[in-house]
């Protein structure tokens, strides 16, 4: 029995189980984490990081040797020429935006391989017409390769590609649907799809939600660009802003001419006191990511023994940290929701509510108590009410509070008479 938090016999009972059925992924995602720890260590080690390194500057921030080094470690870790990390980056698609008109020139064709990418990103394409700033409204062509069986379709792919694609884009985690999320062998026959066909392609990977999941990195395998953002994977749970950039060198360059200026580019930026925890983070972010994919190798198990749809499930092989439960209708899902934020170390008070969020063409729900706001390395839930009332839950700071939270997320379901399996 817990003495701290009321839950249920059964539902104990139940998770039990779950985390018997678990040992074998478990151990697998230590083997993984110590692989990814050690590649971080080394590179701290080999850029002899000092207290030097974590000095604040102000103004032009010229000559910032705790910034300029940060990103000798990044590109060290990702296996990258050059690497372009700054809290100045808003957010993960603010770090892709910089990095697509870092690179692409009026004229230039991009093409996304892996059907249509993250919601975010349409304005940003210009998807869904020419928004304004977009990269339809500066001239830059876009099309797509449709997934075939939720699957890269490399025939296809090989097939769109020709003389004048400039950019093959990839999105490495499945965001929001339902397809599993590309393991980086597959990125890697993608690349190798590509350049065979047009050896000039650049290819960009959208690492959101991928770093430290597996031992390997999209570089590592023929990638030209990767991006993403410090309040997911990378930042450990530490970083509260930002986002990194990494790949070619010529890129980065590029990439960081657009974040400044040309000319300027990476020698600018003070950095305000944030170089300590952006190392820091780097440094816990192997870890973190491994507690944050035990939390969902568990909240896989648990809630699949209870009846419900889950996806991964427990036993497959993962290349991000999402996890989706298919919970059948909108009142799990907000019991669900609230039960999540009540296990929460910050604003476990509040009851999430569905709501009308901006961007969303359905009511969403979401459980978010968390240190950064936003951050979804930290244990968070949201689900849109709609069919089919799936639930997707990223993160977990630490494996053994986030499952006091999925406890407590089946004890709310138990206590309104919803939770499945004759519970
Ligand atoms: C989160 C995410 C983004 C966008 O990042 P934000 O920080 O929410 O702007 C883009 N692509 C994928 C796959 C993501 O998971």
């Amino acid at each position: 029995m817990n003495p701290f938090f009321n839950i249920d016999e059964r539902i104990e009972k139940a998770s039990d189980k779950a985390l018997e059925l678990c040992k074998e992924q478990f151990s697998h995602i230590d083997e993984i984490t110590e692989y990814n720890q050690n590649k971080v260590q080394k590179a701290f080690i080999d850029n002899r990081i000092s207290e030097t390194n974590f000095v604040s500057s102000t103004g032009y921030g010229y000559g910032d040797l705790g910034r300029d080094t940060l990103d000798k470690v990044w590109a060290q870790v990702f296996c990258a020429e050059d690497a372009l990390v700054r809290h100045n980056f808003t957010c993960g698609t603010h770090t892709l935006a910089v990095a697509l008109f870092g690179v692409l020139r009026p004229g230039d064709n991009m093409l996304c391989v892996t059907g249509t990418p993250y919601d975010t990103i349409h304005n940003v394409i210009g998807i869904k017409g020419s928004e304004m700033g977009s990269l339809k409204d500066f001239g830059v062509n876009y099309s797509e390769v449709a997934l075939k069986n939720d699957k890269p379709d490399l025939e296809a792919i090989s097939n769109a590609v020709s003389d004048d694609t400039t950019m093959v884009y990839i999105q490495r985690s499945r965001g929001y649907e339902l397809r599993p999320s590309l393991k980086v062998e597959e990125i890697g026959e993608i690349v190798k799809t590509v350049k065979a066909k047009n050896p000039n392609v650049i290819v960009m990977v959208d690492n959101c939600y991928g770093e430290f999941v597996q031992k390997q990195e999209p570089c590592e395998v023929g990638a030209d660009l990767i991006a993403g953002s410090l309040i997911k994977n990378a930042g450990g749970g530490i970083a509260r802003t930002g986002g990194y950039i990494a790949g070619r060198h010529d890129l980065v360059e590029k990439c960081a001419y657009r974040l400044t200026t040309p000319g300027l580019g990476k020698e600018v930026g003070a950095t305000l006191g944030m170089n300590r925890e952006l190392y820091m983070g780097l440094f816990y972010a192997p870890h973190t990511v491994g507690e944050a994919l035990k939390s969902a190798v568990y909240i896989s198990a648990l809630y699949e023994s209870f009846g419900y749809d889950v996806t991964p499930k427990y036993n497959e092989e993962r290349a991000d940290i999402v996890q989706s439960l298919g919970l059948e209708n909108e009142e799990s899902l907000v019991a669900f929701c609230q039960g999540v934020q009540s296990g929460s170390v910050i604003d476990s008070y509040l009851l999430p509510e569905p709501w009308d969020m901006p961007g969303y063409d359905s009511k969403v729900v979401m459980a978010a108590g968390a240190f950064t706001l936003g951050s979804s390395i930290e244990l968070s839930a949201d689900a849109p009410i709609r069919e089919p009332f799936y639930a997707w839950i990223q993160g977990g700071l630490n494996f053994h509070s986030a499952k006091t939270c999925a406890l407590l997320a089946a004890q709310q379901m138990l206590n309104k008479g919803l939770l499945k399996n004759g519970i």
